[in-house]
């Protein structure tokens, strides 16, 4: 058989990887040199070179994405389906053991997968159940004591005994949940991990069987497993499995989340490999690959390691000053588009950023420019859960009617209205022909509720009246803030959910806020008499209905720079290169952070294939108020020969073109030119900062003296030019 193929298109320590005869590899290597594809040829190069059964191979990917695609991959190669491989993630890999033992490890075959929240809340009810003080007890940090010592290896007996009675009330509580896991068939995500762990190292006949079976055993992203991954690892590889580990200690980000980059030096020292460097890296322009080589040689600690390309210089990297968060999201719009209008695929093109949050103003950006996107990794903005449960609140202070808005927060935060009383409201309401909130009204009066429920019902329904009559002058901003405030959903998030989630949250209730703030009516909409709060509330509706673009579909792609690891586009944009957001601002308090943010800023950059964009903004809405920003100071460690400042300040009002492209600039088929001075009946005065577009689809950025900046379509604005 010919398998020349396997080895095409590999230079030569790529090549001593895929074919390398005894013992165990460890390639270490930097982004873009080939690791991912070194594993794939790997694995296609022992089934056909050397017959190993697929049955007999495991591989290790870091998300189930990159599992989809590493099976493509060898599928393609072999020019077969790879039957019985199995790849997938360690979470799993270890989902289908239990499922096939179940028996073995004393769960039902029907148990269920705890997600994180499920988790929360069954801690919480064992707190209570145990009548012990929420205050001192929160079920937040009981789930992060638990997940930390299951994430070790540790059970309730295996912790250190503890004089202190707090402590041991910590332990009780983790046993008192694990036993009710137990008795419920619930598995927890780390459960997953340690109970695979525990059968394969006492079940004496199922560890022989997969120490049988898995004759070798690949890792991609090796530098992000934690320390359960690796026992794993090492009891299924037991002394006959070969190894063969890729990673990069420059791209491991998620120390936060109990990963050990050591683990790369401590399977150095377990298992003696041959360890192989790949030094060309294939994926980036020089000019970007020596930026990010520029910017992680920052870091001390380094393993080290050269990266060099014969790829072409490449275009410089662009970097743009934004004076606000829209105005960047319009940049890097323009600049897709100018990317879509030269040829080029909308999934070429990603947007990264460092939190969830910032994800809204280029959505917004993307659907008024008809442009599909798709969020990898997360939700839509309009379709996150917190964002929905304000929205809920907002949509009852408009209409009481709302039904399926009473629905979601009748009970959101908790405030002991129970199941039971919601059917009776229920009832109420379908016996009546009201709506829920109305039924809810007439109960109260009547006093048909017992008195718990009544009270917090009553409450309830204060909330809201309450919200209508202080709001009535309000300006959209305001009102939404006090929605936000009122119904305390961050407090809410807070107390039930882990940190990070519920500072995610937090900061994009505070991007609502924000969004209602800067929400310009559309003319249409105020034209036909709609109100701010309607306009939004509807835009908001279709901005989430929208479809996602699917799979197959061209689509723009949006994500965190964590879930870019591991990808590649030809045109990138990190966005948001400000201190405080990136680094993030507890990156700066924590010692050790730093350099992990660093990595991140070393992933994000080296995602790009061609042509990469570093963007920020010069004020920016952030922890609940718009202030000044600090360009990031990863900005600073750029060598300055590398990058270009896409459009200088003096540029602004000259209406010259933006440099590296230029934004698609009107014909000179109206008057209103950057700079020109305009009245509007409403807003009075104002000068032209942006123009857009053209015939009935021409749109100017007005700066008005009083009214602050808006867009407004030349067709329907009636401007006077001054
Ligand atoms: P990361 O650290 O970001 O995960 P990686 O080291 O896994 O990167 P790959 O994704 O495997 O790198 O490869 C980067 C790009 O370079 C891919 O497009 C791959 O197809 C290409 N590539 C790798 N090796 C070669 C080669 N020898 N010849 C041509 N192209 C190559
Ligand atoms: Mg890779």
């Amino acid at each position: 058989m010919d398998v020349s193929h396997l080895l095409e298109d590999l230079n030569d320590a790529q090549r001593e990887a895929v074919t390398a005869e005894d013992g165990h590899v460890l390639v270490l290597a930097g982004a873009g040199s080939g690791k991912t594809r070194v594993l794939v040829h790997r694995i296609a190069w022992l089934i056909q070179v050397h017959h190993v059964s697929p049955m007999g191979l495991l591989a290790v990917t870091f998300t189930n994405k990159a599992a989809g695609e590493m099976r493509a991959r060898v599928g393609k190669l072999l020019g077969l389906r790879p039957d019985g491989l199995w790849i997938g993630t360690f979470h799993g890999i270890c989902h289908r053991i239990l499922r096939m033992h179940a028996a073995d490890v004393g769960l039902p075959e029907t148990f269920q997968i705890l997600d994180s929240e499920d988790q929360y809340r069954l801690i919480r009810r064992v707190i209570r159940d145990m009548e012990l003080d929420e205050g001192e007890y929160p079920a937040r940090q009981q789930q992060g004591f638990i997940n930390h010592h299951k994430d070790e290896g540790r059970r309730p007996e295996h912790i250190e005994p503890f004089d202190n009675p707090h402590a041991l009330t910590q332990v009780a509580i983790y046993r008192n949940y694990q036993d009710y896991c137990e008795r419920s068939g619930l598995v927890d995500f780390a459960e997953l991990l340690l109970r695979t762990l525990e059968l394969l190292r006492d079940n004496p006949a199922r560890q022989a069987q997969y120490r049988d079976r898995f004759g070798h055993i690949l890792i991609d992203e090796f530098q992000d497993t934690n320390k359960l991954q690796y026992a794993l690892v090492r009891i299924i590889a037991g002394d006959r499995a070969r190894l063969f580990v890729v990673g990069d200690d420059d791209q491991s980000i998620y120390g936060w989340r109990g990963a050990r980059v050591e683990n790369v030096s401590d399977f150095a020292r377990d298992f003696d490999p041959t360890v192989i460097r790949l030094e060309q890296n294939y994926r980036s322009t020089a000019t970007i690959l020596e930026a990010a080589n520029r910017v992680i040689a920052n870091n001390e600690e380094r393993m080290g390691k050269n990266l060099w390309t014969e790829g072409e210089q490449g275009e410089p990297i662009g970097i743009f000053s934004a004076f606000s968060a829209e105005e960047e999201a319009e940049f890097v719009v323009a600049r897709i588009r100018d990317w879509l209008e030269q040829g080029g695929a909308a999934s070429e093109a990603a947007v990264l950023y460092r939190s969830n949050a910032q994800s809204r103003l280029f959505e917004h950006q993307l659907l008024a420019e008809g442009i599909p996107y798709r969020v990898y990794g997360g939700q839509r903005f309009f379709e996150r859960a917190e964002i929905k449960d304000a929205m809920g609140y907002l949509r009852l202070v408009h209409n009481r009617d709302d039904d399926p808005a009473f629905e979601r927060v009748v009970n959101v935060p908790a405030r002991g209205i129970g199941e039971r009383t919601v059917a009776a409201i229920r009832e109420h309401a379908r016996s009546a022909g009201t709506s829920l909130f109305a039924a809810a009204t007439a109960m109260r009066d009547s006093g048909a509720f017992a008195a718990r429920a009544g009270n917090a019902v009553a409450q309830f329904l204060e909330i809201i009246n309450d919200l209508d009559r202080r709001t009535r002058d309000a300006s959209l901003g305001e009102l939404m803030s006090a929605v936000v405030e009122t119904a305390d959903l961050a407090r809410w998030y807070r107390q039930r959910e882990a940190p990070d989630r519920a500072e995610s949250r937090e900061e994009n209730l505070t991007e609502l806020i924000r969004a209602a703030e800067t929400f310009d009516q559309p003319l249409e909409d105020e034209q036909s008499g709609l109100s701010p709060l309607a306009s939004f509330l509807a835009q908001a509706a279709l901005e989430a209905g929208e479809h996602q673009g699917e799979k197959w579909q061209d689509c723009v792609q949006l994500m965190t720079l964590h879930s870019a690891k591991g990808l590649e586009f030809p045109l990138v944009f990190l966005s948001g290169m400000e201190e405080g957001l990136f680094p993030h601002q507890k990156s700066t308090e924590e010692p050790g952070r730093l350099s992990e943010e660093r990595r991140l800023c070393y992933v994000g950059m080296t995602r790009a294939m061609q042509r990469l964009y570093l963007t920020y903004a010069e004020s920016r809405m952030l922890h609940g108020q718009t202030s000044t920003t600090y360009p990031s100071r990863f900005l600073d460690e750029l060598p300055e020969e590398l990058t270009e400042q896409v459009r200088p300040r003096a540029a602004r009002y000259a209406g010259t073109s933006f440099g590296g492209g230029g934004m698609s600039q009107p014909g000179p088929e109206h008057d209103f030119n950057l700079g020109s001075t305009v009245s509007h009946e409403r807003f009075g005065i104002g000068t032209v900062v942006n123009v857009e577009g053209s015939g009935p689809n021409a749109r100017v950025q007005i700066n008005f003296e009083t009214a602050g900046q808006k867009w407004l379509v030349l067709s329907y604005a009636n401007l006077e030019r001054l």
